[in-house]
């Protein structure tokens, strides 16, 4: 079996794991501060708070702004759930922008369209790991006064113009869940440089208490989002060799690349930013939607495992009342149902590679 995802985990990651486990401290101690210096530094911001996963963040990053009860939040609908459920949970209104047709990315027009006098975030998915159009966004949401999250939970050491995705808005979240480039098991973390939004993070991450406030007393509805010491260990293990990974996976993306080419009716990713870096997180192909489930189908029969990432949440019976079908999602309606992520990971061999296009190629002629 040729799996979407796989962990690539070492005999150094599985000693810096045992060796916490030999210590009296398993949460809140040093591996978790250690965790966060990493990951801020490696992206540029004084400030990273760990968390259970990337959707506690997205939830805290909402609480921390403020958002709640009959504001409305901006969000693309071809996305991962989890951004969405976020935005419900706090009793938001999720209203759904188009996005490139290219990148996959938040598209700033529809976004501006987006806007009403109840919106008060932004929240901009680096899709796949592709660096979003930060700059027409950011603008946009100064001039309207609108607080903007990155989801960069699929972008850990993607660059935007020269600037860490995740480190250009008011908060960035990442996720350590074991299909993203890095992994903790579960976890998450947000990055800031902003030292207030800082401090309420890490008050709401456990029960609201504040270092100034003692272990009892409590100023904020706060909840537990902590992580464990155990996590952190592999976080800070596998941050070593970041570097390496990034390489390693843009390599796999540009052989599988050259490995396609030759299978027409397949449309590659784009497989450079203009002005930035792709952090590779997974390779998706897009196939005619009339063959795309049959595609995906053969080649689970013949034992590999692909993705067919996003379902448009404005399609889905939870999220299709928030919509408003006068405000039209066409390119996002166009990509629904043609794209395909193949197995995608660190050890990915290519031999593993090769069986993967052979098969698709086959699985397309079939279909
Ligand atoms: C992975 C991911 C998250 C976070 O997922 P968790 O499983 O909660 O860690 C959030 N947003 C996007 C776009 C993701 O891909």
């Amino acid at each position: 079996m040729i799996p979407l995802s796989a962990p690539d985990v070492t005999e150094e990651d599985i000693a810096a794991v045992s060796a916490v486990l030999r210590t009296p401290r398993l949460s809140l101690g040093p591996k978790m501060e250690e965790f966060e210096a990493a990951v801020a530094s490696f992206i540029g911001v004084p400030y990273g708070i760990a968390l259970s996963s990337g959707t506690a963040g997205l939830d805290l990053g909402l609480r921390a702004l403020g958002i709640g009860e009959g504001d409305e939040v901006i969000l693309p609908s071809f996305t991962f759930i989890g951004v969405a459920n976020a935005v419900i949970g706090r009793g938001a209104r999720p209203v759904f922008a188009d996005i490139d047709s290219v990148t996959l990315n938040l598209d700033a027009n529809s976004v501006e369209q987006a806007i009403t006098s109840r919106t008060r975030a932004i929240i901009l998915v680096h899709t796949f790991g592709y660096p979003a159009e930060l700059d027409p966004i950011l603008e946009i949401a100064r001039a309207h006064g609108l607080r903007v999250i990155e989801d960069a939970c699929e972008a850990l050491g993607a660059e935007y113009r020269g600037r860490r995705a995740g480190g250009c808005a008011d908060l960035g979240v990442f996720g350590f869940y074991p299909n993203k480039p890095i992994t903790t098991g579960e976890g998450g973390m947000i990055v800031t440089r902003n030292s207030g939004l800082a401090e309420t993070i890490r008050a709401l991450r456990n029960q609201g208490r504040r270092p100034a406030d003692g272990w009892l007393e409590h100023s904020l509805p706060g909840c537990n989002y902590r992580i464990s010491e155990i996590n952190c260990a592999l976080g800070v293990s596998q941050m070593k060799r970041i570097d390496a990974i990034l390489d390693q996976r843009d390599s796999l993306a540009m052989r599988y690349a050259e490995k396609l080419r030759g299978i027409a009716p397949v449309t590659l990713p784009p497989l450079q930013a203009t002005g930035g870096r792709i952090s590779w997180f997974v390779f998706v192909v897009r196939l005619p939607r009339a063959v795309r489930d049959r595609v995906w189908r053969r080649l689970a029969e013949q034992e590999i495992q692909c993705g067919r990432y996003f379902p448009p949440l404005h399609r889905e019976p939870l999220f299709a009342p928030f919509h408003d079908p006068s405000r039209g999602l066409p390119v996002t309606d166009a990509i629904a149902g043609t794209t395909l992520a193949l197995p995608f990971f660190n050890r990915l061999t290519d031999e593993q590679m090769s069986e993967v296009c052979l098969q698709l190629d086959a699985a397309i002629r079939a279909a």
